[in-house]
């Protein structure tokens, strides 16, 4: 199996809980975050429309809420990919088990999580 994703969401699978905007975006990650537990899932990374993305009520002509949001959440996505290489295609989890040692404190998240609207409710965050 393989799966896009975007680097901002490699924190947000970490952190998920059952929350999200709707049921059918619930219903998506939910199996997302289950696929990428797979030692036989293969990820590639982007800063645009991802697998999670796909059923969000959010997005809208290709872009997350407004150009304005979409620059925002692209900026969190190249914080994430800057520590990776995004042109390769990784294991799914050799990849989050890499995401975990680089992202693993609240100051190694502030430019991407800070302003997240999912704080309480997102373990990963939580738990740092
Ligand atoms: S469209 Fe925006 S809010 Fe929806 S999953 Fe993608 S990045 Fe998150």
């Amino acid at each position: 199996m393989k799966l896009i994703l975007r680097g901002h969401h490699l924190l947000c699978l970490q952190g998920f809980q059952g929350y999200g905007y709707d049921k059918s975006f619930v219903e998506n990650m939910t199996e997302i975050n289950e696929i990428r537990k797979s030692e036989n899932t293969l990820i590639s990374l982007t800063n645009a429309p991802d697998d999670i993305c796909k059923a969000c009520p959010n997005l809208k002509d290709g872009l997350c809420e407004n150009q304005l949001q979409n620059e925002r959440i692209k900026s969190m996505d190249d914080e994430v990919l800057s520590k990776l290489n995004p042109t390769k295609e990784y294991n799914a989890l050799d990849l989050f088990n890499k995401t975990e040692t680089i992202f693993n404190s609240k100051e190694s998240v502030d430019k991407i999580c800070s302003e997240c609207m999912w704080h309480k409710e997102c373990l990963f965050y939580q738990n740092l």
